[in-house]
């Protein structure tokens, strides 16, 4: 158990994993030392910036919004560039799907790491897994850990990055969130790449969503029917 001047920076992205993250940290720091980052980087659906916004009141934690222009104008990937379409497959050449966004988690932490470092916040929650996703890189368990001793040496801090859902399968991420009285608070999340709510269910968010609630047993609280 944690000591009670230990806090904790939880970024939160409006989706169910980083939800789930944010329950994991409030039982272990409590409501009073956790508070929340998301980060508007020209996603292309505003409505996960909203769901991060109620899902933080819901919970009785504080929300920053921290604008990140820049993804935008690099381009090239599908969740920030509306002309390019969320393909269901991934490419032949990179093994990646097209909604990779490079660096993208790189980036958050580093400045999650600067915006805790300014408040004297010593950890840093991340809902990236390895587990059953789409294979993006900086969600690997070897990228945090080199990050957080870059960012370390960098800052000279004492970070650390907690990764409650790095190994888990969606399925145990659903159990995860119900064990942690989360569920209720997933209703208000968004996984959709198409930015449509209620989802539309066929997007490779939604159908991973999806498979692990039905292998959970458990039914999605976003969905009404
Ligand atoms: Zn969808």
């Amino acid at each position: 158990m944690a000591t009670n001047d230990e806090r904790a920076l939880v970024v939160l992205s409006g989706g169910q994993d980083s939800t789930t993250c944010l329950y994991w940290a409030i039982e272990r720091f409590g409501a009073v030392n956790v508070s929340t980052i998301s980060f508007d980087y020209g996603q292309r659906h505003r409505i996960e910036l909203e769901c991060a916004t109620r899902i933080a009141e819901y919970a009785s934690v504080s929300n920053a919004s921290l604008p990140i222009n820049t993804f935008a104008a690099l381009g090239g990937d599908a969740l920030t560039d509306s002309n390019i379409e969320v393909e269901k497959n991934t490419s032949a050449d990179s093994g990646l799907p097209n909604t990779f966004v490079p660096g993208r988690n790189l980036v958050f932490l580093t400045f999650a790491a600067a915006y805790a470092y300014a408040r004297g916040i010593d950890h840093l929650v991340t809902g990236v897994a390895q587990t059953d996703y789409s294979g993006y890189p900086d969600c690997r368990e070897d990228t945090i850990r080199l990050l957080q001793q870059t960012l370390r040496a960098g800052m000279e801090s004492a970070v650390v990055i907690h990764t409650p859902l790095m190994h888990l399968s969606k399925k145990e991420t659903v159990e995860l969130a119900v064990q942690l009285g989360a569920l209720r608070a997933l209703a208000l999340t968004h996984t959709c790449y198409n930015g449509e709510r209620p989802p539309c269910g066929e997007c490779p968010a939604c159908v991973l969503r999806a498979k692990g609630f039905a292998e959970a047993g458990i039914k999605d609280p976003l969905l009404k029917t």
